[in-house]
């Protein structure tokens, strides 16, 4: 007899985990898979070995990494079951990953997939019926099994061949924790991260910026949202400054705003010139300390006079934000770097507060 294998989806909470590991305690070889994106889990990138010998170490789980990102930002557009409570999609964003699992399912040479979802724990994605759109939706209905849940599910296909036993899967369902809690004990699993924690898209502050963004309230489309936005929207003071602000503005209701990123500290300020990409304009002072501002693709479209009206705008934030010198923010050279290219202006902080107002 072949030797089955099941690949899992892996997020790194504990019902992934505990999910994985019920397989794995039937002598069921599994792979996990974590998929990443610039909304959940992208700080893995930096070391995926680091990552991997962590979860095997910690939970002895064998987890392959894959960054999603692209597809995601083009879900995100218009998600076919809404968003939740926040920006969260989180039905279409569990048939998209559970689409590429079976990919990936076929690619490995596995048999079935596994979940950690539980009945009734989530109010969008796992009530009963948001479970089953989810499996028939990502064609996975007969090959995804839910094993901490599995008794208060139809069988699946794994069940049915008998490569695993049903008897020994779980029947959790609610939002109670405590169970999984008695299960990690079980297992020897104490080093686990709290519960719905991770995902920007259900933060309730980060997910609104998220939402102003694909909402098209920013000067570019939304179809040019990337990988790198919303790893800016994570950096620093964000500041969205109404068209209306400009002189050369109509005015008009719904115009679209600049986005002015400033940096809080060093490491921010670090960050947004790491991130800083053709058609954005970083500012800066260098005989004072103060913040990195960075201009997001604010070019191109504009004429001199409107570039040079927002321009100063920008200098003169770098200025507010920056040291008080004798109690206040005296006029200082500011450089505008715009690609390889730089030059300076003059930056005067500007009077009163109401800059406050912009912030996202
Ligand atoms: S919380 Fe985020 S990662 Fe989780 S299902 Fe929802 S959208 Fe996806």
């Amino acid at each position: 007899m072949k030797s089955i294998k099941a690949l899992s989806l892996f997020s790194g909470g504990l019902d992934s985990i505990l999910a994985a590991r019920l397989i794995m305690e039937q002598g069921i070889e599994l792979i996990a898979v974590q998929f990443v994106t610039p909304f959940f889990s992208y700080e893995i990138l930096q070391d995926v070995e680091a990552y991997q010998a962590e979860v095997k170490r910690k939970y002895g789980i064998n987890v392959l990494v894959e960054n999603i990102s692209p597809g995601y930002m083009e879900l995100l557009r218009k998600p076919v079951y809404g968003f939740g409570k926040n920006f969260n999609p989180c039905i279409d964003c569990k048939i998209f990953m559970l689409k590429r699992a079976k990919e990936l399912m076929v690619e490995l040479g596995a048999s079935f997939l596994v979940t950690g979802e539980v009945v009734g724990q989530r109010p969008m994605s796992q009530r009963r019926d948001a479970l089953n759109v989810i499996s028939r939706d990502s064609d996975n209905k007969t090959v995804l099994l839910r094993p901490l849940s599995a008794k208060l599910m139809p069988e699946t296909e794994a069940e049915q061949k008998g490569w695993v036993d049903r008897e020994k899967l779980l029947a959790f369902g609610g939002r109670g924790r405590a169970p999984q809690m008695a299960l990690a004990k079980e297992y020897g699993i104490s080093d686990y991260p709290a519960p719905a924690g991770g995902c920007i898209l259900a933060d309730p502050i980060l997910s609104k910026r998220i939402k102003r963004l694909y909402a098209g309230e920013f000067n570019f489309g939304i179809d040019d949202v990337g990988v790198t936005d919303i790893e800016l929207m994570l950096v620093g003071r964000q500041l969205l400054v109404p068209q209306g602000f400009f002189t050369w503005s109509a005015g008009g209701e719904g115009d679209s705003g600049f986005w002015l990123i400033v940096g809080r500290n060093e490491e921010e300020n670090l960050r947004l010139e790491g991130l800083a990409e053709e058609g954005d304009v970083l500012f800066y002072m260098e005989d004072r300390s103060g913040p990195n501002i960075l201009l997001r693709r604010a070019l191109g479209a504009l004429s001199a006079e409107q570039e040079g009206e927002l321009f100063a705008l920008a200098a003169s934030l770098v200025v507010r934000y920056g040291r008080k010198i004798d109690g206040g923010f005296p006029p200082e050279m500011v450089t505008c770097k715009r690609g390889e290219t730089s030059f300076k202006i003059m930056g005067e902080a500007p009077e009163g507060d109401s800059f406050r107002a912009w912030n996202l």
